[in-house]
């Protein structure tokens, strides 16, 4: 059955906050629900769930509406008719588990956004069914001992190489905590190597909060940096902006 509604958290204008994009003004859709589970994760609210979304009223107001899911196609277009910026970030939780949902809506938005996706980059045959709707794909490389879960190390490099086989921009982010290996590091590394040497890298702190306080130290982030910088040599330390400007 073709899958016409989605679940979703949230739908806002901010500027990107992470990675070679930071900075550039954009709508975010951010699709409910992720198995993965990163222990610094706040948004991993089931997609059965999650009863609700809030949509941003009107745009760049912070101001939101509350309203009930699913949603459909029509009623999501119909709040992003309001929302004038040139790119969609389809973010999460983890949209790819709402890859059939994906594939019906993202044509609905060309030629005139660009989208960029957000994944933790584990479900390369969902990738396989959007990749030609997608603009950049922003696909993480999650160390375990990093996300205090297990290792995708093979459905990473299934999914990379989809992603570079697609032809669409790609960048890969990983998230450091002062928990996290130098070996697992090292995997990474590999991962990337053993594609293209010459992606970009970024290197990203796992910001604080509530339940989570294992931020790693500038000593840390240099020495991961130094290893990094080692083998390849497109790699970049980055904060998550939005959360240190105070935007959404
Ligand atoms: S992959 Fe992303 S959305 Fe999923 S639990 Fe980890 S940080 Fe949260």
């Amino acid at each position: 059955m073709i899958k016409t509604t989605a679940h979703i958290t949230e739908i806002f204008s901010s500027l990107q906050g992470e990675g070679p994009h930071t900075g550039e003004a954009m709508t975010f859709v951010r699709f409910a629900g992720c198995s993965t589970g990163c222990r610094w994760c706040d948004s991993i609210d089931s997609i059965k769930t999650c009863v609700n979304y809030r949509v941003e009223t009107p745009p760049k107001s912070k101001n939101f509406a509350i309203l009930s899911n699913p949603v459909s196609m029509e009623r999501l277009n119909g709040h992003l008719a309001y929302f004038t910026d040139d790119t969609i970030s389809v973010t999460g939780g983890e949209p790819l588990e709402q890859a059939d949902f994906l594939a019906i809506w993202l044509p609905t938005l060309k030629p005139a956004k660009r989208v960029l996706l957000e994944t933790n980059g584990i479900e390369a045959s969902a990738l396989q069914k959007i990749s030609r709707l997608i603009d950049i794909i922003s696909m993480d490389i999650k160390l375990p001992s990093s996300t205090g879960r297990k290792d995708y190390w093979q459905e990473h490099a299934a999914f990379l190489s989809k992603a570079l086989s697609s032809g669409k921009e790609t960048y890969v982010k990983i998230v450091v905590t002062s928990d996290t290996s130098s070996k697992d590091l090292q995997e990474a590394i590999k991962l990337v190597t053993s594609t293209n040497k010459f992606l970009p890298v970024i290197l990203q702190s796992a910001s604080i909060t509530d339940k989570f306080n294992l931020k790693v130290s500038d000593e840390q982030m240099q020495s991961f940096a130094r290893l990094c910088n080692l083998w390849l040599p497109n790699v970049s330390i980055m904060t998550q902006m939005h959360k240190e400007a105070g935007l959404l």
